[in-house]
């Protein structure tokens, strides 16, 4: 392997003017196809966070005594509560996930339906989507009237 000598010694001034323009053999890609260090950071603090709050919840599912009486409704309830808050978190970490695995292959901030780049403002405030606005909408509408039926 040759290495690249730089010239010390040499003046910069021959520098030519203007560069020929390369004509680029790909298009070049979106601009938010890589997670820069501010969102990587943010997304892993997240993930922490409801890995840690994943773990409490489960050890209190496991660890809840039985109730008796009265307390049972209660009980009940809390446990569901909880059941539904760990089916939330579970969801949210794979879609934390998820998105890194897609930022490993460049597609961050890259919408999955329509391929369109997201409103980096969408991305800022909810690092582990991968959809646009337009798309979500359409989703969660597409949702709301399958759970209708
Ligand atoms: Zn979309």
């Amino acid at each position: 392997m040759q290495k690249k000598i730089k010239p010390v010694s040499l003046p910069k001034k021959i520098k030519p003017a203007r560069k020929p323009q390369k004509i680029a053999r790909k298009p070049a890609p979106p601009k938010n196809n890589h997670l820069n260090e501010t969102e990587r950071k943010k997304l892993q603090t997240e993930r922490a966070q409801v890995t840690t709050e994943l773990a409490h919840l489960r050890a209190e599912l496991q660890t809840a005594p039985e109730a008796t009486g009265d307390e049972v409704d209660l009980a009940v309830y809390e446990r569901e509560k909880n059941l539904a808050l760990v089916q939330r978190l579970e969801q949210k970490l794979a879609e934390i996930d998820h998105v890194l695995h897609n930022a490993k292959k460049g597609k961050y901030g890259i919408c999955e339906r329509c391929g369109k780049p997201i409103d980096p403002a969408r991305l800022a405030a909810l690092p582990e989507t991968t959809h646009c606005v337009k798309c979500k909408n359409e989703l969660e509408q597409l949702a709301r009237r399958a759970a209708m039926r």
